[in-house]
């Protein structure tokens, strides 16, 4: 059977959609900072009310590999904020979905894909700063730092990547990539979107 991922390590490349990408970030290398990130968080919020809030679309599949990696007694959530769509930040950001229980006296950890801009975050911070938690912490695999324009404290970071766009491990171009298990990028001469 057709196996995009595997054909992309073959060939080097995958096409989604209309453009090309090739690799960026292999599962191992994926899975290996996920271990020590799990361990970090486990031993920060040992004995406190961890409840993780996983960022949905983007972060579906990082949360799911890093909480099998804490080791603590933690809650869940999945919630949604933004609006994105194609290989740019829309700057629009809808209301935040998902909250089931209150935060109060909670240790918060948000766990997104990735901090671009850093307006949703801004968002999802203010949005949440009447719920009273003990405290918000966030956790992002990917991080641009050149792309930041809205400054957000990130706690824990997986990886700093440069201002290009990436697809896979929950991350999608127009709806499509989200499944594949690795990283890639965007081809470089494709960047004029
Ligand atoms: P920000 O509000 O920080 O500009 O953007 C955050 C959201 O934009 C992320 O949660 C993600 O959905 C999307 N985003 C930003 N950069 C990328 C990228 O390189 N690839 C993909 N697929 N989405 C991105």
């Amino acid at each position: 059977m057709f196996n995009p991922s595997r054909e992309g390590k073959k060939i080097g490349m995958i096409q989604i959609l209309d453009k090309s990408f090739v690799p960026y970030l292999s599962k191992e290398t994926l899975q290996e900072r996920i271990q020590s990130l799990g361990a970090e968080i486990s031993a920060d919020y040992a004995g406190k009310p961890l409840c993780v809030l996983a960022v949905l679309n983007g972060a579906f599949m990082f949360c799911s590999d890093l909480v099998k990696e804490i080791t603590i007694p933690m809650e869940l959530q999945f919630i949604k904020i933004a609006s994105y769509a194609g290989t740019r930040s829309t700057g629009e950001v809808s209301e935040l979905l998902g909250l089931s229980t209150s935060l109060k006296g909670k240790e918060i950890l948000i766990v997104e894909d990735i901090v671009d801009t850093g307006l949703s975050m801004q968002y999802l911070l203010a949005s949440m700063a009447k719920e009273a938690a003990a405290s918000i912490r966030i956790c992002s695999l990917l991080v641009k730092p050149e792309a930041l324009q809205h400054p957000v404290d990130i706690h824990y970071t997986g990886f700093e990547i440069p201002k290009k766009f990436v697809v896979g491990y929950g991350l999608d171009y127009n709806g499509f990539g989200r499944n594949i298990g690795e990283i890639y990028q965007l081809k470089e001469d494709e960047h004029t979107l």
